[in-house]
């Protein structure tokens, strides 16, 4: 028997291997049964290549519990080792300037694992003693028995192994026997090992039979050794790709939208196949992530600094045997290879995107609703995918609009809706007006305005919305976003400069302020809303009085929602406008009571006596106030005016249908 010590010149890699490699120490099993395919698939290649004759025979690598010996053994039929080999590649661990790299990041031992696969090191995490049992496929070699409990000294002897091949048995720690438990080991092989290329077995098979679990004779094969990443596009069906899917989530009941198959063999190599998922609401986006997997080995699914974060929303896989197997965060973000395959993924989500709309543009404006969110937050977040996406990115009118040939559509991409509403929708500055609507139900009055306008209105109730608008104006010089009811019609888009002045011109100082006083003493007192009355012509036949909302305002409002730093806007009240349409034959007869009798003699009252004095003031007030409060049609104009931007509720809301009721 040999004995000798390990070859790293520190004492202390057992204690870095255990104390710091804790934290994941499940690891160990991924790391043991990637050599035994290592060492299956080498002996395959040296098979096909005439090196090993015969027949390879049992080639499967098997997972063994014996919970009275308490061992875990890893068994492969794979090259195995001779004594030199073990001594080589087990005894001198192989990497350079070990000792200083413990020394100089003793304290970060994520890099270490991120610089060095421990690989068959880590047995030591969750063993007290670590055995080889080898036989090298080579025909003079000795099978080796090599021993170590730990520490660096290891015994190494020469034994007798009928099978060819390697078995790693470990004599698990006490602390440790979860691993001794076939549910726990069983869970660890569907994490790790559920696509690896050579079959994995553990245990038998099992089946329910009149209530009972019985084992088969079969053994229970782990993993699916083709899986559809692997194979050739032209090999798949869609269907394939949906079974695949299940196979990786199998508790996904929904079926993707559809799917994009990576292939890259330069500069680095990538397979995987990554599916849109139909997004429904925040749960489902973190529920199901997209795995990383190294030569079919499974790494992560915490791809966050692998592919860009709105890529984190799709589904699927990726397998690069250029990540490094073992990774550490911060190692990752740093990795060349990393960066140069995130932005590859980015190009070929953007491209097949863009060949999808060239194909077949009716079927992507069907999906359209479903990865608009993916897609905006994409342009939100990536400059580049933003100038991929610009092309394919659709805006969704409320209607379709027809255009010269064919039935015409609710969708268009920012060029074709620029041409679309370029003649109509242009003011007199020439900016490009794009009207829009979060809420076609509430803004029905607004729309309807607009409409008979011949204005076009846009559908934008995505979560991303108000961001995705501010962008496009940024990108596009004379482009404005405006929602339909943040101010009338004739402002939205001004055609030219003092259309809507000469109306209000007719009315005094006095009958406005007159009638700002009356309408403010009906608005609401919610604690949440600022109302400004203002004097604008709108058409005759709008509404008399009804509220809109500055579209600065509110938008500053709704960005702060999802970004940090604008709380500010964010505990504005809500503004409103309370428009009071001079146009309006009501409100016009409103206007002359306004210089009515009673408030003239209240004021000529208060003149005499006290002067332009404060007390003077009120006093008028009063007298408008009071007319206020008796004038039913004030009261019924304010509350139109609130009905028809959905504000009016509770109280108010009966109050009103009762007056509505006496008044017929
Ligand atoms: P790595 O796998 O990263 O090279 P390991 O410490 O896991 O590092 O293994 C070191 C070497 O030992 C492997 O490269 C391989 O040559 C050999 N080896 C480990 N396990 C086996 C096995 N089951 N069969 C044959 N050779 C093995």
């Amino acid at each position: 028997m040999a004995k000798g010590n390990i070859g790293v010149t520190s004492n202390n890699i057992f204690p870095v291997i255990k104390k710091f490699l804790y934290s994941d120490h499940e690891i160990f099993l991924r790391e043991l049964i990637s050599n035994a395919v290592d060492a299956t698939q080498k002996l395959k290649t040296l098979s096909s290549v005439g090196e090993v004759k015969g027949d390879l025979g049992d080639t499967r690598v098997r997972v063994i519990i014996d919970k009275d010996k308490k061992t875990l053994t890893v068994q492969d039929h794979g090259i195995g080792m001779s004594a030199e080999e073990v001594d080589k590649y087990i005894n001198q661990i192989a990497f350079s300037g070990a000792e200083e790299f413990v020394n100089q990041y003793k304290d970060k031992a994520e890099a270490i694992i991120g610089h060095f696969g421990l690989g068959f090191y880590s047995a030591f995490m969750v063993s007290d003693k670590v055995e080889i049992f080898s036989q090298s496929y080579k025909e003079d070699a000795k099978a080796v028995h090599w021993s170590c409990s730990g520490d660096p000294e290891y015994t190494m002897e020469d034994t007798i192994k009928a099978e060819r091949g390697t078995d790693i048995v470990l004599h698990i720690n006490s602390e440790f026997e979860q691993y001794l438990e076939d549910a726990t080991i069983e869970g660890l092989l569907k994490k790790y090992c559920k696509f690896l290329p050579v079959e994995i077995a553990f245990g038998k098979k099992k089946e329910w039979k009149d209530g009972k679990e019985v084992e088969l004779d079969e053994e229970n094969i782990i993993n699916n050794i083709n899986p559809a990443w692997t194979r050739k596009p032209a090999d798949l069906k869609d269907e394939d790709y949906t079974t695949f899917y299940h196979e990786l989530y199998p508790a996904q009941m929904d079926e993707p939208l559809f799917h994009i198959h990576l292939n890259v063999d330069y500069p680095f190599h990538l397979t995987g196949i990554l599916y849109f998922p139909r997004i429904k609401n925040n749960l489902d986006v973190h529920r199901n992530k997209i795995q990383l997997y190294c030569n079919q080995v499974f790494v992560t699914d915490e791809v966050e600094n692998i592919v860009p974060e709105y890529l984190t929303l799709l589904h699927g896989v990726i397998d690069s045997p250029d990540i490094p197997l073992n990774v550490s965060r911060s190692y990752l973000q740093s990795d060349n290879n990393v960066k140069k395959i995130s932005s590859h993924i980015t190009k070929k989500v953007a491209d097949k995107l863009a060949e999808m709309y060239k194909n077949d543009k009716a079927d992507f404006e069907k999906k359209w609703d479903d990865i608009k969110l993916f897609i905006q937050f994409g342009m939100l977040s990536d400059e580049k995918f933003y100038e991929r996406a610009i092309g394919f990115a659709l805006l969704k009118s409320l209607s379709p609009i027809a255009v010269a040939e064919g039935e015409g559509s609710q969708y268009h991409t920012l060029d074709e809706y620029k041409e679309l509403i370029r003649d109509k929708q242009t003011d007199k500055d020439g900016n490009l007006i794009m009207l829009y609507t979060q809420d076609p139900e509430a803004h029905y009055t607004y729309i309807e305005r607009a409409k008979a306008k011949g204005y076009d209105v846009l559908l934008m109730d995505g979560e991303l919305d108000v961001h995705a608008v501010s962008q496009l104006e940024q990108k596009n010089e004379k482009l404005r976003f405006v929602r339909v009811d943040s101010d009338i019609i004739e402002n939205l888009i001004k055609k030219n400069e003092n259309e809507n002045e000469n109306q209000n011109q007719n009315y005094s100082d006095e009958q406005k302020e007159g009638m700002r006083k009356a309408f403010e003493a009906l608005i609401p007192a919610e604690k949440k809303m600022n109302y400004y009355v203002s004097f604008e012509s709108a058409a005759s036949d709008a509404l008399p009085v009804f509220l809109t909302q500055n579209e600065f305002m509110r938008r500053m409002k709704e960005m702060s929602a999802h970004q940090q730093g604008m709380s500010f806007y964010g505990q504005m009240p809500d503004q409103y406008n309370l428009v009071i349409n001079t146009a309006h034959p009501r409100i016009q007869e409103l206007m002359a009571k306004m210089t009515s009798e009673e408030i003239q003699e209240s004021k000529e009252e208060s003149q005499k006596t006290e002067g332009e004095s404060q007390e003077a003031k009120e006093t008028v007030k009063k007298t408008v106030y009071t007319l206020a409060g008796e004038d039913e049609r004030l009261h019924q104009l304010m509350d139109i005016a609130l009905l028809a931007s959905g504000q009016l509720k509770g109280e108010a809301l009966a109050k009103f249908v009762n007056r509505s009721v006496e008044l017929l």
